[in-house]
């Protein structure tokens, strides 16, 4: 373990003693920040302070003693916070305005595209991004499993990772598309229907899928709009196998009949949404399936087809707004998971800024990137929240995040696991 960190402490350039955090399991760390965000109330804790033991947050709170052999570290400045939970990435892509989803899928090497994965989990973590909900390969097969145990074997630096391999779409209805039927494409992820679709759940599960995700429409050919795909019998069927497997279901879905079918499925979030009625909604709210709005995905597509940003802003990016309005009212658990991948790495913010922009206090995006992306994915008793007992991943960051939520850019130290990856070094 020790040459390994050693290895990517190298080659990350930073001041941090991994090795040493790594080798010691009962290693006492004081974090000092000026302020302490627990990831639930919305209230700073000015002068608190958290100790870490091995992995383990051991203590939190104000006039924490200095116990003999620990390492202090003095952050002024900061917010110590959870470290944050990517809800929507794809570390196997990279942005569009770069290479197009369909080159990158049908001409990009699986070890081109794992190679550059593994440059985005790094850069994700030092975003202050501990986790990520890793939605798909787009194509690489099973290569986030791969990438998943790199980074828990130590070999490259990331985010913990929740993966959900090749996704599945109904036969027929994804790309990339454009090609005499009887030649044989790469495709975005794995066909399955009928029957068949319970096996496909089970054989992805069973290769390393920590969660199912399924496209409950989708556009049928260029130039469509999104129909539904999946039949609500086989969604229902899909979810009952993901279930019983202890997996969660994530749905792909922006119609309304999509999103109404998955909900009547029993899945467990809807990414996009787009088109959500208030009916749909409520029904979401009844079920508890949580909402990921991916705006930032809808800004950078936008803005890769000339938008600049400025009023009025394109229908598509509009509709993305109205979507979270009417999930909020609805009082829908919201997700923070920006689609990342569409666009860089690392600039996993930008969905957290746009969330803003559409309404939410900085405190709520705070509070939704942390406890509320921990608890929806199932992670909310051992993640994303700083208390004692918790896993120990923190972040620091510069200025006050539930004023400011750009303050989240500002990452002055990520702990990892009790492991520091950035960040001052402590005495
Ligand atoms: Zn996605």
């Amino acid at each position: 373990m020790r040459s390994v960190f050693r290895i990517a402490c190298a080659m990350l350039a930073v001041v941090a003693v991994p090795a040493a955090a790594a080798e010691k399991l009962d290693s006492l760390t004081l974090l000092r920040p000026d302020a302490v965000f627990d990831g639930e109330s919305a209230v700073l804790r000015k002068g608190w302070a958290v100790l870490v033991r091995g992995n383990r947050i051991e203590a939190v709170g104000p006039d924490l003693a200095v116990p003999a052999q620990a390492s202090v570290i003095d952050l002024p400045g900061t917010t110590l916070m959870p470290g944050m939970i990517e809800g929507h990435s794809h570390l196997f892509l990279h942005p569009y305005n770069e290479t197009p989803w369909d080159d990158q899928v049908l001409h990009e090497s699986l070890a081109l595209r794992t190679a550059r994965a593994t440059v985005h989990a790094r850069v994700t973590l030092m975003a202050g991004f501990t986790t990520v909900r890793d939605l798909g390969t787009e194509g690489a097969g099973y290569a986030d499993v791969g990438l998943k145990q790199a980074i828990e074997q130590g070999i490259v630096p990331g985010p913990r990772m929740l993966v959900a391999t090749r996704a599945i779409v109904a036969t027929g209805a994804y790309g990339p598309r454009g090609f005499e039927p009887g030649v044989a494409v790469p495709l975005g992820a794995e066909e399955s229907g009928g029957p068949e679709l319970v096996s496909t759940v089970r054989r992805q599960i069973g290769a390393g899928a920590d969660l199912v995700k399924l496209y409950a429409d989708y556009r049928w050919g260029p130039g469509e709009p999104s129909r539904p795909t999946f039949t609500e019998g086989e969604l229902k069927a899909a979810v009952d196998a993901a279930h019983s497997a202890g997996r969660q279901v994530v749905a792909h879905a922006s119609t309304v009949e999509g999103m109404r079918r998955a909900v009547a499925a029993g899945v467990d979030t809807i990414e996009h949404g787009d088109e959500g009625t208030p009916e749909v909604f409520a029904a979401m709210k009844a079920k508890g399936v949580g909402f990921c709005p991916t705006l930032a995905a809808g800004d950078a597509i936008a803005r890769y087809r000339g938008w600049n940003g400025a009023a009025p802003m394109p229908r598509s990016v509009q509709e993305g707004y109205d979507a979270l309005a009417r999930a909020r009212k609805a009082g829908v658990a919201i997700c923070m998971g920006g689609d990342v991948g569409v666009f860089a790495h690392g600039e996993n913010a930008r969905e957290a800024e746009l969330m803003v922009q559409g309404g939410m206090t900085p405190a709520e995006v705070a509070t939704a990137v942390t406890s509320g992306n921990a608890r929806m994915f199932g992670l909310g008793d051992r993640l994303g929240t700083v208390k004692a007992g918790m896993l120990a991943d923190l972040v620091a960051v510069e200025g006050n995040p539930l004023a400011d939520i750009s303050a989240i850019r500002k990452v002055a130290l990520v702990m990892k696991d009790g492991v520091l990856w950035k960040g001052p070094v402590g005495r």
